[in-house]
């Protein structure tokens, strides 16, 4: 049987896990917490019954591998999908409007709810569908990576307003970044995967019973029944390879991990690269990631008597926050999360304590009842990295997922999947490394290699 150490037990390692135990493969995972899940986990805290995520995760109706993989596992009946894209906006002075989308076929399930979003003019909306179009109809190429988000919607006639109120918040909420700093092909690609394939790839999918009850522990009930061994407080500490690469030695808190067929790091760009900087060989050939950065996004949970809206969550509009989320209600408290990504310049300027005071108390512009001293409690969580930012330029840095050494595979989220860095791009990477593994297995049972 071909041994396998997997490195990290986020969506990518145990993805990548999920497919080589699935083909016979012996899978051991290094994990450096106590729990796995990676930047995809829930807790638990004594103020409140229930488990919190770490900030809601929301998949698209094109996740195609992540759906798969919790189709294999047995959880993606957990999961609630909105029948079709459907965004509450909401303004100060408790103004509001919806942008939905149709039954129509793509692109008109979408341009058909853009014709009645009460935001726009007409000569915006005109704007907004003629720039669709243009991406309907254009292909991928290198070129699209050279420009920022901003620059291409400048070039196409979309105006302030336009941007602040459409493009921006959809930018931060799928890239992570303002539309200034991103590529406008990680935008292009959003748009093309997610809104212009048709209605169920649009539909938002929430995950109303938890990150971890949903996507993580499923998965792991699956390995273990698998026999694959996750060993949890392993932190590795350096990857050690000869000079000729042919031996890889994993040293960790626990003691040294040699003598495995395969070894796949499915670590972010951020943890990694630390790892590999001691080793003899020049990874700067290979991974050429030292000048990769993230952006934090930032969850402020709370706790209100009241439901502060009807829907499970919504788009905010001239304050800091960018979305709500409604959770559970227990003990006649009902669990909110206020989302901002993009969120480091905000996290320089002030105390998370003050920041915290400063979000719930502008809740009042938007919904007039809102009274900050009925609020249980607060809880701020904030992932530093918690995704690549991809600027222009940096997706012909990303290195495949798949074979970097002999025998030695990289996973993870920020790898060039064709995807922009997200619970799909783990997933997919995961599956990808897998497959390389299991064609070079054959190819070496054939002779070939
Ligand atoms: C707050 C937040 C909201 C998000 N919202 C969305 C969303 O709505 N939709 C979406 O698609 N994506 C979202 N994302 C992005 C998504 O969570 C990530 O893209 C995905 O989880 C990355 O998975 P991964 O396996 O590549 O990496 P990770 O999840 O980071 O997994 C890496 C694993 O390696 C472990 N590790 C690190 N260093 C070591 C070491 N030295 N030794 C051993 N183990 C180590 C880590 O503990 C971790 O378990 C969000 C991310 C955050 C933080």
């Amino acid at each position: 049987m071909k041994t396998v150490l997997v490195l990290g037990s986020g969506l990518a390692g145990l993805t990548t896990a999920v497919h080589l135990s699935e083909k016979g493969f012996k899978v051991t995972i290094l994990e450096k917490r106590p729990f796995a899940g990676g930047r995809t986990y829930s807790f638990t805290r004594d103020f409140w019954p229930e488990k919190i995520d770490n900030g809601p995760h929301v998949m698209l109706g094109c996740y195609s591998a992540l759906l798969e993989l919790l189709d294999l596992v047995g959880s993606v009946h957990l999961l609630d999908p909105q029948l079709k894209m459907n965004i509450k906006y909401l303004f100060p002075g408790a103004k509001s409007t919806s942008l939905s989308a149709s039954g129509l076929p793509a692109p008109f399930h979408f341009l058909s709810g853009l014709v009645r979003f009460s935001a726009f003019n007409w000569r915006q909306k005109w704007n907004l569908a003629k720039a669709f179009f243009i991406i309907a109809f254009m292909s991928e190429h290198d070129s699209l990576d050279e420009l920022t988000a901003i620059e291409w919607l400048n070039k196409n006639s979309q105006d302030e307003h336009s941007v602040q109120l459409f493009w921006r918040p959809m930018v931060l909420a799928t890239l992570n970044e303002e539309p200034e700093n991103v590529s406008f092909l990680q935008l292009f690609r959003v748009l093309k995967l997610g809104f212009l394939k048709g209605k169920n790839a649009s539909r938002m999918i929430l995950i109303p019973r938890g990150l971890t009850e949903t996507l993580i522990e499923p998965v792991i009930h699956w390995l273990e029944k698998r026999s694959c061994r996750l060993l949890y407080n392993h932190r590795v500490h350096e990857i050690k390879f000869d000079e000729g690469c042919n031996k890889i030695t994993v040293e960790t808190n626990k003691g040294l991990f040699k003598e495995f067929d395969y070894w796949v790091s499915a670590l972010p760009f951020n943890q990694i690269r630390p790892l590999l900087n001691n080793s003899k060989i020049k990874f700067k050939n290979v991974l050429k990631i030292e000048n990769f950065f993230g952006n934090a996004i930032l969850n402020l949970h709370f706790w209100y008597p009241e439901r502060l809206i009807s829907e499970s969550f919504a788009s905010l509009h001239e304050v800091q926050s960018q979305w709500l989320f409604v959770n559970q209600r227990c003990q006649n408290l009902i669990h909110h999360t206020l989302v901002i990504s993009s969120a480091d310049q905000l996290l320089e300027q002030q105390s998370k304590d003050q920041l915290s005071r400063i979000l719930l108390e502008e809740l009042k512009l938007i919904f007039s009842e809102f009274d900050p001293d009925k609020i249980k409690k607060y809880y701020l969580v904030v992932e530093n990295n918690a995704t690549l930012v991809c600027s222009p330029n940096v997706e012909k840095l990303r290195p495949k997922p798949g074979e970097i050494f002999d025998r030695f595979y990289i996973a993870g989220d920020w790898t060039q999947t064709g995807l922009p860095p997200t619970m799909e791009s783990a997933v997919r990477s995961g599956k990808m490394v897998a497959e390389d593994i299991e064609k070079r297995l054959y190819a070496n049972l054939q002779g070939i290699v």
